[in-house]
């Protein structure tokens, strides 16, 4: 068990996050204006800190989402015609306002989605940064002109879709809310983006923040579960879909989609992403990495990039396992809202039990548990989502905590010392979102990257997202790229326009 600080637990939320929910009114924002579900349905947010019931926030029907979808039409050609510099300028409002209420988005996060609050005041100051850089960005957006025939012009433009859908996870909710829109926005869609079930109070305080400095309808939240997201995603005039999640909910929607249309969906999913560690590593530094790598103090391990598999060279195998568990050891776990804690609880009751299912799993089909495996002993109540960071070795590629995404905070180490094999094993599953390789050999390094089946890969470090570089996955990781260049072309459907330029049509090569 974590051998970090004991935790006194609260029973009851801080002051000032129990205020801060008495004062909000959680409304969905729908045309500029906050409501409740037009059939008064609502849906009870959950603490994963102390298993209470902490807010009640409306339930959006799949007309709340045809009125958000309508006032979205109805807002795009105003917000396309704003241009770039307009929209920009509206921007940097948002940017204010985000950083007027950031500690407010934070604790809010920090009571919903259970992620120490420390991390989530680190998601808002990215959130902010990105609202500033993605107009920069849409600076260096460009058509072409096109050789095509003599003597005439053909060019290229990009032109938003209109109205965008946006479905989230639960694991970073005002990240999430804030720039994932973004994208959309600023090369002229409007929105309609729904929170995940489990954390809807950042997404739905950020509505409410920014609705008298948008103009009504480009952006809509609505909050709700399955039946809300199929609203959306079903909905025949939302030609775009920008999905993050799960990988049955991406496959589903993807066949939801198709029924009512020819939709762009884009679909950001899970990963059981490998981390290498060669026999040349720096030791230190690659235990440093692989803490980092799993977010346990960012979200407890409930990441899609989390390096959660990692192959160490037998040469190095037990030295770093012994310096990885003393290392995660010292995380101190605890309420998320508790500025001590370095790591919170788990999303749900049910997602404790498949964690913790994994980790039975593991333990049974022979792996050897380091640390954790369970409750952490450190905690003083019985209340509460938590699990201690855990750390299995000896674990066989086959074992399913090996092979399937378990989006909690366990890390699997597998021993290797042939290097063929290793690649072959560290391509062997379903996913293909990140990897890590960790070597001084730049040779092996620039091999290995260029072997492994991943969209994001770092050498020498883990987690972090560098913006402006493509962010996406191979395999059932997912279908298209994020925070960069190529996620704004996403959002445009492309138009070519050919010009006669001199009176003889035969220069295309046909008459019309
Ligand atoms: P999830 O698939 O359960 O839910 C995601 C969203 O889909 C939620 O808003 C949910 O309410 C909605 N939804 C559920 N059923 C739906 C339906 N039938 N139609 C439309 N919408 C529906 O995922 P989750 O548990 O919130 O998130 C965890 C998963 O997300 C993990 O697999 C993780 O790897 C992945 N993830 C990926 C990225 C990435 O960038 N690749 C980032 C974060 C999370």
């Amino acid at each position: 068990m974590g051998k970090g600080a004991t935790v006194p637990m609260q029973t009851s939320l801080p002051k000032a996050a129990a205020e801060l929910l008495e004062q909000r009114e959680f409304g969905l924002l729908i045309g500029g204006r906050q409501r409740t579900a037009g059939d008064g349905s609502t849906r009870d947010v959950i603490d994963p800190s102390t298993e209470q019931v902490i807010a009640r926030v409306p339930e959006a029907t799949p007309q709340d989402v045809a009125d958000a979808v309508d006032a979205a039409r109805r807002a795009q050609p105003a917000w396309a015609a704003l241009g770039l510099r307009g929209r920009a300028d509206v921007f940097e409002e948002i940017a204010r306002r985000v950083v007027e209420h950031r500690e407010e988005f934070a604790i809010l996060d920090a009571v919903d989605a259970g992620n120490p609050i420390r991390a989530m005041r680190k998601d808002l100051e990215h959130a902010v940064q990105s609202i500033r850089d993605w107009p920069r960005l849409a600076l260096s957006m460009q058509g072409a002109t096109i050789p095509a025939s003599v003597g005439n012009l053909h060019y290229t433009t990009h032109e938003p879709y209109g109205v965008v859908g946006r479905i989230l996870a639960f694991n970073h909710p005002a990240l999430f809310a804030i720039t994932r829109i973004l994208a959309a926005l600023v090369v002229g869609n409007t929105v309609v983006v729904k929170p995940a079930a489990q954390t809807p109070l950042s997404a739905l305080a950020f509505g409410a923040t920014i609705a008298d400095v948008v103009p009504e309808g480009v952006v809509n939240v609505v909050s709700g579960g399955a039946a809300t997201g199929d609203a959306i995603t079903t909905h025949p005039i939302v030609k775009r879909i920008g999905f993050t999640g799960s990988l049955a909910t991406g496959l589903l929607i993807q066949k939801r989609a198709a029924t009512v249309g020819a939709k762009h969906v884009s679909l950001e999913l899970g990963g059981k992403n490998a981390m290498i560690v060669f026999p040349d590593a720096d030791l230190e530094q690659a235990v440093a990495g692989a803490r980092k790598g799993m977010n346990f103090e960012a979200c407890q391990g409930q990441s899609c990039g989390s390096t959660s598999r990692i192959f160490v060279h037998d040469s190095l195998h037990d030295e770093f396992v012994d310096r990885y568990a003393a290392s995660v050891e010292e995380i101190t776990v605890g309420p998320a809202y508790n500025d001590g804690s370095q790591m919170g609880p788990v999303i749900s009751d049910a997602h404790h039990e498949r964690v913790s299912s994994y980790i039975r799993s593991a333990r049974d089909d022979g792996a050897r548990l380091v640390t954790g495996g369970g409750r952490p002993a450190t905690l003083d109540t019985q209340l509460g989502y938590f699990l201690a960071p855990t750390i299995f070795s000896e674990v066989r590629p086959e074992m399913p905590v090996a092979r399937e995404e378990v989006f909690g905070p366990v890390s699997s180490i597998l021993r290797w010392s042939d290097y063929e094999a290793v690649l072959e094993q560290a391509n062997a599953v379903e996913y293909g979102l990140t990897a890590s390789i960790w070597t001084n050999n730049l040779h092996a390094a620039h091999a290995t990257a260029h072997r492994l089946n991943a969209g994001y890969i770092w050498i020498n470090d883990t987690t972090t997202h560098y913006w402006g570089t493509p962010f996406g996955g191979f395999k059932n990781s997912g279908v298209g790229r994020e925070e960069s260049v190529e996620e704004l072309y996403s959002y445009c459907e492309q138009k070519v326009v050919h010009t006669i330029l001199d009176d003889s049509t035969e220069a295309f090569g046909l008459r019309v």
